[in-house]
């Protein structure tokens, strides 16, 4: 198998070459039995790329050469400024190939190539410059404890490297979620081990590429590409790995944690939401309305954070349902490249066939169709952006995560009436509050059930902030202090005087 994928062009872009193999020790291999998986690029429903499989052995050397650099290699030597630097680095290379790795998320993801060039590549660059500012700001505390038999005593803490971390990341935000992962790891001193989603696994590879040119040390990152029920289920069985971080979905995410209690792996769970938008009274739908799409269904609604219960005041709900049908009505479905797409494909067959069928629940269970719901005539994975109101509020458009551009508009009769239901959901990831009353905000974020809370506006988080879960959207927290926490062990060390 060749090392890069051959030049060539698909819908008149050309695609970026990349590499499509393993990269473990700092090397690029085919999978030891030489298995491959094949990409598509779903706005195209064309063959984009061929890529190592990664089986149970590629596991074991590169949980090995993760190893190698935890226990004492060149990684475990360098001074906690070293590691920022090489993490600025590769920061400025990120950002040299923003172009290049945005167009490799319109071609494997198939969103609208404008959205990861502006939105989360720049995060991206930010997510490894902040990170890179705290690998030499990672301090312990010093603490008093009571004398023992009349000895006066002191006690210090040190925050340690877990040591090898299986990071395994889902499809829809591949560059970003690989970031997370990757920079506060790396930033408190731990080796990884990462497997890219087997559907966009592109921009990861050339993350990689990045990572050798930035000079980390061989084996301290390595990338392997592969399945989830074999690459990804030997890496968090592996007894080599010392942490598991997870994004994907709660079934999965299940699945990942028991096995990580097995041996007592630490664990960090990033899963799926059904995120309420609650929009008070107060508001204004005609200035809330376009904010409020957005959260619904930026990259095809393709974001565990996507806003598709919307929750409304009564006297509001009229204005918001008409505004959202007409906001559905001016999306344009299309080309990733093409200038005035503002939404691309989903990711796969499977996915098309589970968010036309969510789409068909909901006209069979009573809820209203009010826009979109149909498929364009194109090649491509595309569905149109879908809004329904009303009907039961146990309906699985008003239960499950779709993963699609689809929501589902309800009313409420005051603001009890609205946390009741917004907290009526197995999820707690995110939440959106609407209003121009700054206290009645504040009492909403309060009292929501969920990890993040935006007040008039979403955002993709920034790493400065902790994000993560609550119930079935997680355990843990990744970002800003709370990422390097999940990724040091604190050890007490006790003085007597
Ligand atoms: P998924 O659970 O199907 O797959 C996620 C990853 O797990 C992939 O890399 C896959 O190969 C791997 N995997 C599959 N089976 C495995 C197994 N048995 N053992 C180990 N690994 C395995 O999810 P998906 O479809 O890729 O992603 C969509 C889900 O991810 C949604 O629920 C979404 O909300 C969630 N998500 C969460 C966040 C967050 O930050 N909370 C971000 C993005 C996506």
């Amino acid at each position: 198998m060749s090392s890069v994928m051959t030049a060539r062009e698909i819908g008149g872009v050309a695609v970026p070459e990349v590499p499509t193999q393993l990269f473990i020790g700092g090397e690029w291999r085919d999978a030891a039995n030489d298995a491959t998986f094949d990409v598509v690029a779903p706005a195209y429903e064309q063959h984009l790329a061929t890529v190592a499989a990664a089986g149970a052995e590629d596991v074991d050397a590169a949980v090995r050469a993760a190893r190698a650099q935890s226990d004492g290699g060149a990684w475990a030597q360098l001074t906690p400024a070293d590691r920022g630097l090489l993490l600025f680095r590769l920061a400025d290379l990120i950002e040299r190939d923003i172009e290049l790795l945005a167009t490799l998320e319109g071609f494997d993801v198939g969103r609208p190539a404008y959205e990861p060039r502006l939105v989360d590549l720049p995060n991206v660059v930010d997510v490894f410059r902040h990170f890179a500012g705290w690998a030499d700001k990672i301090e312990g505390r010093w603490i008093t404890p009571l004398p023992f038999f009349g000895q006066q005593r002191q006690a210090y803490t040190i925050r340690e490297p877990v040591g090898v971390v299986g990071a395994i990341t889902a499809w829809n935000a591949p560059t970003l979620i690989a970031a997370w992962k990757l920079a506060p790891a790396l930033a408190a001193g731990n080796t990884l081990v990462l497997k890219p989603a087997e559907d966009a696994p592109l921009s990861t590879l050339h993350l990689a590429k990045l990572i050798e040119e930035a000079g980390f040390p061989a084996g301290v990152v390595n990338v392997i590409p592969g399945l989830g029920a074999t690459a990804g289920a030997a890496l968090v069985a592996h007894p080599g790995v010392d942490k598991v971080s997870f994004t994907g979905s709660p079934e999965v995410g299940r699945e990942v944690g028991i096995q990580a209690a097995r041996d007592f792996k630490r664990v960090t769970l990033e899963l799926g939401g059904k995120s309420p938008q609650i929009i008070l009274a107060d508001a204004d739908p005609a200035a809330v309305v376009p904010g409020v799409a957005i959260g619904l269904w930026a990259n095809q609604g393709e974001v565990c954070a996507a806003g598709t219960r919307i929750l409304v005041a009564r006297e509001r709900y009229d204005d918001v349902v008409a505004g959202l049908a007409d906001a559905a009505r001016a999306v344009s479905l299309g080309d990733p490249f093409d200038a005035g797409t503002t939404m691309g494909a989903l990711i796969n067959a499977r996915q098309l066939d589970r968010v036309t069928g969510y789409i068909a629940q909901g006209r069979e269970q009573g809820a209203e169709l009010v826009a979109g719901g149909e498929r364009p005539e194109r090649p491509g994975y595309f569905v149109q952006p879908t809004i329904f109101a009303g009907g039961d509020a146990d309906i699985g458009i008003a239960r499950d995560e779709i993963f699609g551009p689809v929501g589902l508009v309800r009313s409420f009769d005051d603001v009890d009436d609205a946390i009741a239901q917004a907290n009526d959901t197995r999820y707690g990831l995110a939440a959106y509050v609407w209003t121009r009353d700054i206290s009645k905000a504040h009492q909403v974020a309060a009292r929501v059930r969920a990890g993040s809370v935006w007040i008039n506006g979403g955002a993709p988080p920034d790493p400065r902030t902790p994000w993560g879960g609550m119930r079935s959207s997680g355990v843990g927290r990744e970002l800003g202090w709370a990422g390097i926490e999940a990724n040091t062990e604190e050890k007490t060390v006790t003085l007597t005087l």
